[in-house]
């Protein structure tokens, strides 16, 4: 064996990129695959933006950025909180990172010792378990299931807690299952976590501006208590299909803000200055800009649930935000289709990918054995396509 550190021998690998280099491999062999399993918007950069980021190379930058981010940057960051969110950061408490991965792995960097808990409800974020274990804490994964459309309850966090509880880490919209807290649900669970004020929370709402409810978007740090003990997630890859860019960022109580800032001060420094600039161009214009994509996204999921409903044994909640379905799939355990058995969510995946040329990600990536991930990041053509052979291939 390689001689690797424990840390990395025991990491698993991103289902989500696993299945994307799978797709390529099969694609390169010429097989006509759908992919269905990244989670990324098929749109382009907007123009105004990609302008921004020709515009800041032709103005020579290319040196070193401060390391959490422009100033200007860092204000366009307060003002979007402002305006979308009611929140109000101020510049000591922004961190701008290469992409809201790294904002995350910077957080478990600096808030986890060996041993310490971290909540997850289940389905969760592929990497949200990865990135806790490498800084040696503890995920807790409490499930939830289709009948709670995938959401944690108050009591259930209760539950969960512990004496080395430090952290609960959730996302809403929810990637994978597109379910949204709302403000009253938040509230529930703030009720819980103001009784444990050693608990922080990271609120990661990367999939805000897609949101199919009409009503406004709800973040944790809003919430009468939570500012303090809420460390605020975001960035711009799946508003503005800027997934390439590499730019998150974070409003977090000032000692959190400035310890991420050491932290990536000794492993990255600055995130990409054409990005950053760009980004500035970003945050402040109207989130009304990316609208259209919205509107986009809302035809096709409709266009999912309504294609995946004649299909038996895929059970799907609605999602009311991000883009992707999250359908339990769990009446196919134990069947046999053309010949092979399906035990779990993996097999069932495996089977999508080999039997209907589809590729989807178990959902035992996201912490739930039962289901499987659809992502509607895709052309209506493509998801009819996909779906008529997924159809073709259980029944
Ligand atoms: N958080 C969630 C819930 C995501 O789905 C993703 C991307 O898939 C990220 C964070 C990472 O985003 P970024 O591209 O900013 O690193």
């Amino acid at each position: 064996s390689q001689p690797l550190s424990d840390r990395i021998l025991n990491m698993s690998t991103s289902a989500t990129l696993a299945m994307a280099a799978k797709t390529r491999e099969l694609k390169a062999e010429g097989k006509d695959i759908i992919g269905l399993s990244l989670g990324e918007p098929d749109f382009n950069t907007p123009d105004f933006i990609k302008d921004a980021a020709i515009q800041a190379i032709n103005d020579n930058y290319n040196s070193y950025s401060p390391v959490d981010g422009y100033v200007e940057l860092k204000e366009a960051v307060i003002t979007k909180f402002k305006r979308d969110n009611n929140l109000t950061y101020t510049l000591p408490q922004i961190v701008v990172s290469t992409g809201a991965k790294q904002s995350l792995a910077n957080i478990a960097a600096v808030m986890l010792n060996k041993g310490d808990e971290v909540i997850l409800p289940c389905p969760y974020w592929v990497s949200y378990s990865d990135i806790v274990k490498l800084s040696e804490g503890v995920p807790v994964e409490v499930q939830t299931s289709i009948d709670t459309d995938f959401k944690m309850t108050a009591a259930q966090l209760e539950a969960a807690i512990t004496p080395k509880t430090k952290m609960l880490w959730f996302s809403s919209p929810c990637n994978p299952s597109g379910s949204l807290y709302s403000q009253t649900e938040l509230e529930a669970l703030a009720e819980v976590l103001k009784k444990h004020p050693n608990i922080y929370v990271v609120s990661d709402e990367i999939y805000e501006h897609i949101n199919y409810t009409g009503k406004p978007h709800a973040s944790m740090a809003s919430v009468d208590g939570m500012f303090n003990n809420t460390i605020t997630v975001n960035g711009v890859s799946k508003a503005f299909a800027m997934t390439g860019w590499r730019i998150g960022y974070i409003g977090a109580p000032d000692w959190i803000a400035r310890a991420c800032n050491k932290m990536q001060g000794q492993v990255t420094s600055g995130a990409n200055c054409i990005a950053q600039q760009a980004v500035i161009t970003a945050l402040n214009a109207d989130p009304s800009v990316v609208k259209f994509m919205i509107d986009e996204f809302k035809v096709r999921r409709d266009l999912v649930l309504d294609l995946l409903s004649n299909i038996e044994g895929f059970n799907t909640n609605t999602p009311e935000g991000a883009f992707y379905v999250f359908p339990d799939i769990s009446y196919f355990f134990g069947k046999t289709l053309r010949g092979k058995t399906i035990h779990n969510a993996t097999d069932f995946s495996l089977y999508l990918l080999e039997e209907a040329l589809v590729a989807t990600v178990t959902g035992e990536a996201f912490g739930n054995p039962n289901c499987i991930r659809l992502s509607y990041a895709a052309s209506q053509k493509e998801i009819t396509e996909a779906i008529k052979r997924i159809k073709e291939a259980v029944s």
